[in-house]
């Protein structure tokens, strides 16, 4: 049984938390640095990534995760990818920079815009269709070539990995499939 973090300071921790517990694993909500000990592997979930930012900065806990994301198997979703990307636009601190995506935040636009469609993803070779559910979606608008594209929406990379960093510009936790989850626990 892993010990997945969730950084869990402001947005959709909870439904990723369930998840990983519904596939088996125990999920430790971190709220300060010390909860970062004794995790496998961390989420940064969905939610305001300039709030996120803020309050990791307040907390003082960049460090711990800055040191944490470079050893460890980290996934982020939808402002989680914000703030794992090499640059995003109107952020008020910079972001981890430890994937190779240029991002611009809000750019399908407002919350009325949200949607949800179905996407191709490749694990690895085994593809697999899933249900991506798209909030105030950020857009990966140029990658470095370390990057490998898992799925794309129309013209679109919606779901990358580069090592052991894995993005998502969607929710996989407001869905009932987890097989991202079980893709990111057991594979990446
Ligand atoms: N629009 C948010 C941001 O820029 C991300 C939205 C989300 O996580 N659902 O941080």
């Amino acid at each position: 049984m892993a010990r997945i973090g969730v950084l869990a300071l402001q947005g959709d921790f909870e439904k990723h938390s369930l998840m990983i517990e519904q596939l088996g694993h125990q999920a430790v909500a971190v709220k300060k640095k010390e909860h970062l000990s004794g995790c496998d592997r961390l989420i940064m979930p969905g939610g305001e990534s300039t709030a996120i930012l803020k309050l990791i900065d307040r907390l003082g806990m960049r460090d711990t995760l800055e040191k944490f994301i470079a050893g460890h198997p980290v996934m982020g979703t939808c402002a989680g990818l914000i703030m794992l990307a090499r640059q995003a636009d109107r952020l008020p601190v910079p972001p981890f920079a430890a994937i190779d995506i240029l991002v611009q935040r809000n750019a399908y636009g407002r919350q009325i815009d949200s949607f949800i469609d179905r996407i191709d993803v490749d694990f690895d070779g085994c593809n697999k269709q899933m249900e991506a559910v798209f909030i105030r979606a950020p857009k990966i608008v140029a990658l470095g070539p370390e990057v490998r594209v898992m799925a794309r929406h129309k013209q679109d990379v919606v779901l990358a990995r580069q090592k052991h960093i894995m993005v998502a510009s969607f929710h996989p936790e407001l869905t009932e499939d987890g097989a991202l989850h079980d893709f990111f626990i057991n594979k990446l």
